[in-house]
């Protein structure tokens, strides 16, 4: 056998496939979507780096893809999990994607001439997508999806695909593998901004959240990296971020940081003082967390730039009829004076928490969890990869808020683990020939 089964394909989730692939094991990989990379695909970039997201993350995807042993198995799900560390018998359910997958070059001939524009959840709905569409254009792998469910069948893309690649029908598929050992890598999904009412998110089109800002800044995204009001399509003059949107909140149940928050609104403050020092940027937090390797430095750095950090939480956001569209009073806690605020564009900078999926599939595989919904690993300090079951590995933001380079070392170490259950499970076959 030989084999491991990692089950998510964000950046935690690659690692550890290379990791073990290189390694000799076969690894099957298991995403959701429609194309590996999760989050970090829609990243514009990196802290403390600044490197571009995809320029670093788009070389470990096509890795993947050419790799002779890893199989990657989009759209797709676990089911079942029999079986114990040594010997588990993975059931994967492949969701159809109506694309003939050996002949689809790509081309994107189908998704120009597609009549049907809906929601872009890759773009966090900054932009809209066609029925058939490609998630980015670097995607693995490199082929369409018709989406069915707004597909209205005008037939177009039949007629335009050269290789007739489009399937008018395709069946779900039940997938059986033998496995030695699984990671779980399942990642994050963010907090709905929505819950906090008083914050106006979706009610004031000038307020939009930290991933919204994120595909805006992106010179590939959906404005070719023009920062514009949704209301007017303007720039805005001055630009401010709320920390801490569904994070470190108790009355909302959630108790925990999210880690990279407080880089990330610092990192996108910092590149829009860079390209535009005209903007008026400031950062409305509790306190600033960052704790990693060069971050203390690339805060500084931060306000170097011009960024102003105010310790306070406005606590809602209002329509401003004679302004700029919006307003805000807030306690400056360091000075006890009031503010008031009249910003064009209000950034909510939105915490994490685990992927709808997270509890039913940890039910699957028999894991625990802890009280925020995370998989909880044996022990906090000691053993941050190991779960409840043997032979089950958890890497990335699955276990708690994460960054990127955390959740490539937690890759590399559940990489590391799953590959000592193999030599010990091909060990223990030999020993009973
Ligand atoms: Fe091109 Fe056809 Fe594939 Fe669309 S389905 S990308 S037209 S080959
Ligand atoms: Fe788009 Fe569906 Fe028409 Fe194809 S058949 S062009 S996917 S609406």
């Amino acid at each position: 056998m030989d084999d491991v089964v990692v089950i998510g394909a964000g950046v935690s989730g690659i690692q550890a496939a290379l990791d073990l692939a290189n390694h000799g094991i076969i690894v099957h990989l298991v995403e959701r979507e429609p194309t590996i990379g999760g989050h970090m695909a829609q990243l514009d970039k990196t802290f403390p780096t600044n490197d571009c997201s995809m320029c670093i993350l788009s070389p470990k995807m096509v890795d993947v893809q050419r790799h002779a042993n890893i199989k990657i198995h989009t759209l797709s799900e676990v089911e079942r999990v029999d079986g114990e560390a040594g010997h588990f018998r993975v059931t994967i359910r492949e969701h159809p994607r109506y694309i003939n997958m050996d002949t689809c070059t790509g081309c994107g001939d189908c998704v120009q001439i597609c009549p049907v524009e809906v929601y872009n959840r890759f773009d966090a709905g900054v932009g809209v997508r066609k029925a058939i569409y490609k998630p980015h254009p670097q995607a693995v792998p490199d082929r369409v999806v018709r989406d069915t469910e707004h597909c209205i069948d005008c037939g177009l893309c039949y007629d335009v695909c050269g290789p007739q690649s489009i399937l008018h029908e395709d069946a779900e598929k039940e997938v059986v593998i033998d496995a030695d050992a699984i990671i779980v890598a399942t990642g994050y999904e963010i907090f709905d901004a929505r819950v906090k009412v008083p914050l106006g998110y979706l009610k004031l089109p000038d307020v939009i959240t930290s991933l919204e800002l994120e595909r805006m800044i992106n010179a590939s995204g959906p404005t070719g990296g023009n920062i514009r009001r949704l209301s007017d399509g303007k720039e805005p003059e001055s630009i401010v971020f709320i920390q801490c949107v569904g994070s470190r909140d108790i009355p909302l149940s959630r108790p925990y940081c999210s880690c990279v928050c407080c880089m990330q609104a610092m990192k996108n403050a910092m590149l829009i003082r860079e390209k535009h020092p005209e903007i008026e940027v400031t950062i409305f937090y509790m306190d600033v967390r960052a704790y990693g390797k060069g971050y203390e430095e690339y805060y500084e750095r931060a306000k170097g730039a011009g960024v102003r950090f105010l310790r306070g939480m406005p606590s809602d956001v209002q329509a401003d009829q004679n302004g700029s569209g919006l307003f805000f009073q807030v306690e400056n806690t360091e000075t006890g004076e009031i503010e008031v605020l009249y910003p064009g564009l209000v950034v909510l900078s939105v915490g994490i928490q685990p992927t709808d999926a997270t509890s039913a599939l940890a039910k699957k595989l028999g894991l625990a969890l802890e009280e925020t919904g995370f998989i909880r690993s044996v022990h906090d300090a000691m053993d941050t990869i190991g779960t409840v079951r043997p032979g089950i590995y958890v890497a990335g933001a699955a276990i708690a808020p994460k960054d990127i380079p955390d959740s490539v070392a937690s890759g590399e170490s559940a990489a590391m683990r799953a590959f000592i259950d193999t030599k010990k499970g091909k060990a223990a076959r030999v020993r009973s020939r």
